[in-house]
């Protein structure tokens, strides 16, 4: 009979926490654990948690508990393991709980619970560790937590202030990722554009060459592997201005992520976030002046305490104005612990929604003006996919799983992970059809 050690893991939360994951499972594997893809064949369940939203604490709790039931030995990390007397008050009998980020704890959990097992060589790891996402592209993460205090934010408690990974070693781990067949990097963090600012913009080394920890820098040195480099995350620091021209090289994507939240100055000083709408549109501007193609997107919260309808209103002329490529809207969620729950003037439930529905559909009238401005035009897409109607891509402007698609009819000889070259015929409000040139 095998002696064999099998894991389960079950992987919640945003790409963070699933680098996270990525990062446990190559430890196990390089332990020689093996990992069990169903709980009847796991000795034991490891379960990576989300706790950035009452929705996401519930969807954790009730994962554990699955697992309890089907497995019975289960530990628990990630973003709601931090909360460890929330988990241990559903759920009793968890062998162990640690915080979000912790490998060396994580590991420690599964030695006391299922011993290493004795031949380590059984498994060997794979150079680029183990992945989660598809082989064409990978996430990677620059630094762990956060010196901002954004008031609707618990993040910064949940995994402390920032923490950049050394320049050398995300460099080598692009190149790894590069060299085993991955075509885009996706870079993320909770900040991506304060990189460095912790460990003060230390140089550090890539093959023996000086490179400053900071984002320019950063991107400039994983613009030359020859892959699409994505930048998510990007707080709306001055420097940000930096990266644009980069983009207009064509050295990473024309695509910045970076979340405004809000337009009004007012409900922007409430939450502790820099900037006022007019500033902001005039570095728009500037930034499609230096690089005409660059896809924005954003996110924005609605309904956040004390916001009246002028604010509101205001928020919506901006994005008039903006014409932002890709928007996302959340109703303000009153997370426990975030410091926002105390502003007066709570905006009821319904008026949230109602704004989150209003802001959308101008956002749906913005992204189909500007798609169907796209028909007619080549661009260059990465096979995501290929079903029985062709293959579905996705442009430079679109990221894996929150933006658009291109369905190429016709493009059943392309391969997944292989870049083509399509002309638009037709578009939606969220995505393009084409045509292999
Ligand atoms: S910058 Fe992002 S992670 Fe940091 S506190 Fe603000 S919302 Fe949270």
């Amino acid at each position: 009979m095998s002696n064999t050690k099998r894991i389960g893991m079950i992987s919640l939360g945003c790409p963070k926490a699933l680098v996270d994951s990525e990062h446990i499972l190559s430890r196990l594997r390089a332990e020689g654990y093996a990992i069990s893809p169903d709980y009847a064949g796991a000795d034991l369940v490891l379960v990576n948690t989300c706790g950035f939203i009452d929705s996401a604490v519930d969807e954790s709790l009730e994962a554990i508990g699955e697992a309890m039931n089907e497995n019975g030995r289960v530990i628990v990390t990630g973003c709601l393991g931090a909360r460890g007397e929330m988990v241990k008050e559903a759920h009793p009998n968890v062998l162990a709980v640690t915080g979000p980020h912790a490998l060396e704890e994580v590991m420690q959990a599964v030695h006391a619970h299922l011993p290493k097992p004795h031949d380590p060589h059984l498994d060997l790891i794979p150079p680029q560790g183990i992945r989660l996402t598809p082989r064409h592209y990978a996430y990677l993460k620059i630094s762990e937590g956060c010196n901002h205090r954004c008031t609707f934010c618990i993040i910064p408690s949940l995994r402390g202030d920032l923490q950049s990974r050394p320049i050398g070693e995300v460099l080598k781990e692009a190149e790894t990722l590069v060299k085993a067949g991955v075509k885009e990097l996706l870079v993320i963090s909770q900040d991506t554009s304060a990189y460095g600012v912790d460990v003060k913009y230390r140089t550090g080394f890539r093959d023996g060459k000086p490179v400053r920890t900071r984002m320019t820098e950063l991107a400039r040195e994983l613009g030359s592997l020859g892959v699409w480099v994505r930048l998510h995350y990007v707080y709306p620091y001055p420097h940000v201005d930096e990266v644009i021209p980069l983009m207009a090289e064509g050295a990473i994507l024309p695509y910045l992520d970076i979340p405004f939240q809000h337009a009004n100055p007012r409900i922007l000083k409430l939450m502790k976030r820099p900037g006022n709408s007019e500033n902001v549109l005039e570095r728009i501007r500037a930034w499609r002046e230096i690089c005409p193609d660059i896809a924005i997107r954003s996110t924005f919260i609605a309904g956040f305490p004390g916001e009246t309808e002028a604010e509101f209103q205001e928020l919506l002329d901006f994005l008039e104005e903006a014409e932002l490529d890709r928007v996302g809207c959340f109703p303000y969620s009153a997370v426990e612990g975030a410091a926002a729950n105390a502003l007066p003037d709570a905006v009821p439930e319904e008026v949230k929604e109602e704004r989150v529905s209003r802001l959308m559909a101008l956002q749906a009238e913005i992204s189909e003006r500007k798609l169907a401005g796209k028909i007619g035009r080549t661009l260059e897409v990465l096979v995501e996919e290929i079903d029985e109607d062709g293959a579905v891509a996705r442009s430079r402007y679109d990221a894996p799983e929150i933006d658009g698609l291109v369905y190429i009819e016709g493009g059943e000889g392309l391969a997944v992970g292989e870049f083509a070259e399509v002309a638009i015929v037709d578009s939606d409000e969220h995505d393009l059809w084409g045509e292999v040139v």
